[in-house]
């Protein structure tokens, strides 16, 4: 049975009095134990997110460079970020592979690092308006899925993908559930036909991109949207905490 589960991307929001004021209302909360949940601070307040929050809340990173030390001015490893008891790491972000040129080879190498220390990556894939537009969003998904594919045949066993169009992420144009159920049963039945059922019924396909406490429960109905990845919704814990709700 795949996991439900909810994930805040906090992006390079909040300081040090909001991310205490953000912690400590998410902490009072009630929150489904059907659902995951989890949340992913900007790097430098992960010590702290990580010794405040309660046991149902899990932590994540919003990125990882691929070696475990080394003359990289700037990074953080796997090994660094389980230290502070992160369990996630948000792996190949449209704003990470846009902004900061991450190519499909290097997200797999950043994949594959949080994988061999046994945290868990949650790959972001997704198409820009054009190629939407061009018709092209299953060949980019596709191609973003076998690039990671290609170093391990195994490493969606249990694992969590986010589709995030690009065009929705940001921009409060969120996908149709329509639209975005197409893509998740693209991706469940290209894992399946690659892969077998065991990888496919098992994964996790969160949805991202203008995810709010009013759009959640209609995309929540789909069968194939097992989540949410949800960037400005996560920075109000009553907006959070109702997305939460609704996929409970
Ligand atoms: C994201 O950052 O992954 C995201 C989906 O952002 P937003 O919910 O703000 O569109």
């Amino acid at each position: 049975m795949r996991r439900r589960m909810v994930a805040g991307n906090w992006k390079m929001n909040g300081q040090l009095q909001q991310v205490k004021q953000l912690i400590n209302e998410l902490n009072q909360l009630d929150w489904p134990s059907s659902v995951d949940v989890m949340v992913a601070p900007p790097s430098i307040y992960i010590p702290l997110v990580s010794s405040l929050v309660n046991q149902t809340i899990k932590v994540g990173a919003q990125n990882a460079y691929p070696k475990d030390t080394g003359a990289f001015t700037g990074e953080l490893s796997a090994p660094m970020l389980k230290d502070f008891n992160c369990s996630y790491v948000l792996i190949g972000h449209s704003e990470r592979r846009h902004y900061f040129h991450e190519s499909e080879n290097f997200v797999a190498d950043k994949f594959h690092h949080v994988k061999d220390h046994a945290m868990i990556p949650v790959l972001c894939v997704g198409e820009t308006l054009e190629q939407r537009e061009k018709g092209q969003t299953q060949e980019i998904i596709a191609r973003q899925l076998a690039v990671v594919a290609e170093k391990n045949k195994n490493c969606f066993r249990n694992g969590v993908i986010a589709y995030e169009p690009v065009w929705a992420i940001g921009t409060g144009k969120t996908a149709s559930t329509a639209q975005a159920q197409e893509v998740h049963a693209f991706i469940r039945t290209l894992l399946k036909d690659k892969f077998g059922a065991d990888v496919s019924d098992n994964i996790t396909i969160q949805y991202g991109g203008s995810v709010k406490a009013d759009n959640a429960k209609e995309l929540f109905s789909a069968p194939d949207i097992d989540g949410a990845l949800v960037g400005g919704a996560a920075l109000q814990s009553r907006s959070f905490v109702d997305i939460v709700k609704a996929m409970a």
